[in-house]
């Protein structure tokens, strides 16, 4: 029925780049023979699930959105698939994003954007929008996203479903094609709370391949998801996240949803944390450091794209000029030049190293606020869907979609995004919940009563 509906509607959508139409069909009737020989199979078994494209997948095609991995097979399966796999899961596809998961809007996506379900005209958020748009348009009952900055929460928040980024280890990251290892983790993207309780609780396993993966696994996820009960939970709403730059709309139902909580029991105090100020420019300059250290191995040697430069003399140099000249689109650059800028010696200290000063004040806002509060909440992003070209020829007015959902990554706390309805002008808004490291299940707690 999910490959029924994407050969209908995803031409006008393209939240897929690839859709496995037969590995799907052969993987689902290997569950139903299971289950007719009696097995006692897994909750999620026969539900199929899209996969990000950053996410790599043994004999499907995997590009992360770049003109520089275009028909590159992987030969094996990022751990967290191996889990997918394991549960029964079968992959219908791979979903559009952002090159190399940069970008709020994935117009930064080689092979064209994905549409907002919503508004065809409009974004469906970056970089995961393939997998927010998918589950939103019913061509997946759930997906994969990753999150560096934002990128499941954001495009959750404007296509009105539900993105959860664990707590920073969480899942595996061996396999995902990395953008900022510090900062990066996968998790679920789906309709509802509980669905993505159940899908982080099967990827939320120990992975001896990944060196920071925790070694507790995800548990008591689906349970608080299901609890409804919000007594003696003290909800922080964060002074610097959704004020000034942040649409009425989108403000008025955060505000709506807060009071849902307070009704639900919830104990409702403002908490400060100053320093998220500056977490936008720390993250745009500790992202791109470590962004170009991690696709230096794009060089035209190794993988995908091989270029040859048109005249000249064909040496290694010319050949990772010309390649990755080529290969990168210009978000792509923009940040391996700003990456190499701030790593370079003289300017170490000054760009990087204050960074990572920022990194630490904001540690230590999150501590004092959980000391106040069980749970943080604001809105997810400051505005609902924008038009297509809005702000793609500005960087800075892009960047500024991740205002509120960084401060997480910099801290690897875990957060979620879910629908506070609709804003004034028509469109969905979200909620984010924000909590202490390993605390995963306190979002769905709270989650769950706003569902
Ligand atoms: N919008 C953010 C960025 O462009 C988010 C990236 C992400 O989470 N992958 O860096």
């Amino acid at each position: 029925a999910h490959l029924d509906r994407v050969a209908a509607v995803d031409p006008a959508v393209h939240a897929y780049l690839h859709v496995n139409t037969d590995e799907a069909l052969e993987d689902a009737a290997r569950v139903d023979e299971r289950r007719a020989a009696g097995e006692d199979l897994p909750e999620l078994a026969g539900v199929p699930i899209a996969v990000k494209d950053v996410v790599v997948t043994r004999g499907q095609v995997t590009t992360a959105g770049s003109k520089m991995l275009e028909g590159w097979v992987p030969p094996y399966d990022a751990s967290l698939v191996t889990e997918l796999r394991r549960a029964g899961m079968p992959i219908l596809g791979k979903t559009n994003m952002d090159e190399f998961a940069m970008g709020s809007s994935t117009e930064h996506s080689a092979f064209g954007p994905t549409r907002n379900p919503w508004d065809l005209d409009r974004i469906p958020g970056g970089s995961g929008g393939g997998s927010a748009a998918a589950v939103a348009a019913g061509l997946a009952p759930l997906a994969i996203g990753t999150d560096t900055g934002g990128s499941i929460r954001q495009p959750a928040a404007v296509t009105g479903t539900v993105g959860v980024k664990p707590t920073y280890g969480g899942v595996s990251r061996y396999g995902l094609i990395a953008l900022a290892s510090s900062l990066d983790q996968a998790g679920p993207v789906s309709r509802t709370v509980l669905d993505s309780a159940l899908l982080h609780e099967v990827i939320g396993v120990h992975d001896p391949l990944d060196s920071t993966s925790l070694t507790d696994p995800a548990t008591g996820l689906v349970a608080a998801a299901r609890s409804r009960d919000l007594a003696g939970m003290r909800v922080g709403v964060v002074t610097e996240l959704g004020g000034e730059g942040y649409q009425p709309g989108v403000r008025a139902a955060f505000d709506h949803a807060v009071e849902l909580l307070r009704g639900a029991g919830a104990e409702v105090v403002e908490v400060s944390c100053p320093s998220f100020d500056y977490a936008l420019a720390a993250y745009y300059l500790i992202l791109p450091a470590e962004a170009s250290s991690n696709l230096a191995k794009f060089d035209g040697m190794r993988y995908g794209l091989r270029v040859e430069p048109a005249d000249g003399p064909v040496t290694a140099e010319t050949v990772m000029a010309a390649t990755r000249g080529a290969g990168f689109g210009d978000e792509v650059k923009r940040r391996i030049i700003l990456g190499t800028h701030a790593l370079s010696a003289g300017y170490y200290d000054a760009y990087y190293g204050s960074a990572q000063k920022v990194r630490t004040l904001i540690q230590r806002d999150f501590a004092a606020a959980f000391e106040q509060a069980d749970v943080l909440v604001s809105p997810t992003a400051p505005t609902t869907a924008f038009r297509f070209g809005e702000k793609v020829d500005d960087p800075l007015a892009m960047y500024l979609n991740d205002v509120a959902t960084i401060p997480a990554n910099l801290a690897g706390v875990p957060g979620l995004s879910l629908p506070s309805g609709l804003s004034d002008d028509g469109l969905p808004a979200g909620f984010q919940v924000l909590a202490p490291i390993r605390e995963d299940a306190r979002l769905y707690r709270v989650g769950g009563v706003l569902e």
